[in-house]
């Protein structure tokens, strides 16, 4: 029997905001242990949440980006459990009445634009972290830092098919905190998880499998290779005659399985109740108003615009904007040199997205600002520089952040054009091979590139290509 996968993503997102969700404390990552805490986030007897505006805020702009409809009320509620970095014994989230329903995301699979309907979005508290890192197998700590720090929840309907669409949906679910500013994305740090939910079906089915659940994957590759993983499990459970029970399973990245880590607990083993120490929270239809003037240009729309506006493929307009920092970093060196978009797009995709890549760096911490690499192609453009020459000049400005124009003079790089000089390097090579010249004049016309690399090897790649061809063509054939 064939089968096929479901999936359904829920993605936590912590919200940037300077303080926690329900007290004044540090949100900031990195602190030492516990040193963001106050009786609030340590769950102390007595104690009562405050809402921070700024949280909901944020929720409200990232709902408006993935086209969510804002509910007027919604309702804190206690989601209650055991565990040791829960200090209150409950979580704050929300449950029945969340902030926003609905809602979709356009992943690109395969050049086409799937649509990937949302269930909900609901704000809650994180919860602290424990930490095994002492050497001491016995021993856990503690570390309230995180806890209560504001995060949104957001679920997508099972309607992801396969590993590659999950890791493409997060992609542009990142994409899309980070332009609106209400999310770091940042997967190493945990300020963007994801768990998946899988089950599979015989293909025609409509019944949907049993679902298991897989936590603890942080980053995009681990969450293709979990849920790749998970499908394949699965099938062989089936094939073998096994039943899957619902249940949560660890990503184990170092041996690349999904490991039981519990049976899944219910809804009601939470005792879901209305939080009585948190009003409803009303969002009238100004504050949505205001949130939908403050929304920035989204990476498809940007996209568009783009492609339109700048006469560059569709395809380098979609990588262009894929992240803001280098969208902004695109149009900032166009607009230092206007005259070539679709040269500065090439020099990005390929140039500097390799060295970045290289260097394990993001755009925004390349030493070469905008400025420097519309220079850089101003430079070629105007025959200063050959682009072979260009591209050893690039590897250094990645290096040290230095003007092209500066390395250019150091190194005497400058591009050879005038003719006297040229002329006399090719009457040198024609002179030193005269067995390749007879063969050329008699017919054998692959020889000319011959010719060319040895004159451009003479002047150290700094002849100007259409300058030596031109001459050499006139010098071969008299
Ligand atoms: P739970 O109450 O177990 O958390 P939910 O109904 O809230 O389950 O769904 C959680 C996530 O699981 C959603 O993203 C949803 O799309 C997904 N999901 C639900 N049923 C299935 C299924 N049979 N297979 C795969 N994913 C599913
Ligand atoms: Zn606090
Ligand atoms: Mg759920």
């Amino acid at each position: 029997m064939e089968f096929e996968p479901v999936i359904g993503l829920e993605v936590h997102a912590q919200l940037l905001t300077k303080s926690k969700i329900f007290c004044s404390c540090s949100s900031a990552f990195g602190a030492s242990p516990n040193q963001n805490t106050c009786p609030v986030c340590l769950g102390l007897p007595g104690v009562l949440p405050v809402l921070n505006r700024q949280v909901v805020h944020f929720a409200i702009k990232a709902a408006l980006a993935l086209n969510c409809a804002i509910q007027k009320k919604s309702i804190w509620a206690r989601k209650n459990y055991f565990y040791p970095d829960l200090p209150k014994g409950y979580q704050i989230s929300q449950y029945e009445e969340p902030l926003a329903l609905g809602g979709w995301l356009d992943v690109p699979i395969d050049g086409k634009n799937k649509r990937v309907q949302l269930t909900r979005i609901h704000m809650e508290e994180d919860a602290g972290k424990l930490l095994h890192e002492h050497g001491d197998e016995t021993v856990s700590h503690v570390d309230l830092n995180r806890a209560g720090v504001p995060l949104i929840e957001i679920v997508s309907e099972p309607e992801i098919r396969s590993a590659a669409e999950a890791a493409e949906y997060l992609r542009q679910m990142r994409s899309i905190l980070r332009y609106c500013g209400v999310c770091d994305g940042n997967m190493d740090e945990g300020s963007m998880r994801c768990d998946a939910n899988v089950s599979i079906r015989p293909v025609g089915s409509e019944k949907f499998g049993t679902k298991v659940e897989l936590k603890n994957m942080n980053s995009f590759k681990f969450v293709e290779k979990a849920i790749e993983y998970e499908i394949e499990r699965q099938k062989a459970a089936i094939a073998a005659g096994e039943k899957i029970v619902q249940e949560t399973r660890l990503w184990d990245s170092k041996r690349g399985v999904t490991e039981s880590m519990r049976s899944k607990e219910q809804a009601h083993d939470y005792r879901y109740f209305p939080d009585p120490d948190l009003v409803p929270l009303l969002v009238d239809e100004k504050w949505i108003e205001f949130v939908k003037k403050e929304m920035p240009e989204l990476a498809p729309a940007r996209a568009a615009r783009f492609a339109r506006e700048y006469q560059i493929p569709e395809y380098d307009a979609q990588v262009l904007t894929v992240e803001k920092t280098m969208a902004d970093y695109f149009e900032e060196a166009v607009k230092a040199y206007p005259a070539g978009p679709k040269k500065i797009s090439n020099w990005i995709m390929t140039e500097l997205l390799r060295e970045l890549k290289n260097g394990g760096i993001e755009i925004e911490q390349s030493k070469i600002s905008p400025r420097q690499i519309a220079k850089l192609i101003e430079l070629i453009d105007s025959g200063s520089i050959s682009g072979k020459i260009a591209k050893t000049v690039f590897e250094e400005m990645f290096q040290t952040g230095k003007d092209a124009e500066a390395i250019i003079k150091e190194k005497n790089l400058v591009q050879v054009s005038d003719t006297g000089s040229i002329e006399k390097v090719i009457d040198a090579v024609i002179a030193a091979n005269p067995k390749q010249l007879e063969q050329y004049r008699s017919g054998k016309d692959k020889l000319f590139g011959f010719f060319v690399g040895q004159v451009m090897k003479e002047m150290k790649g700094q002849g100007n290509p259409t300058v030596v061809n031109e001459l050499l063509k006139k010098k071969l054939s008299s």
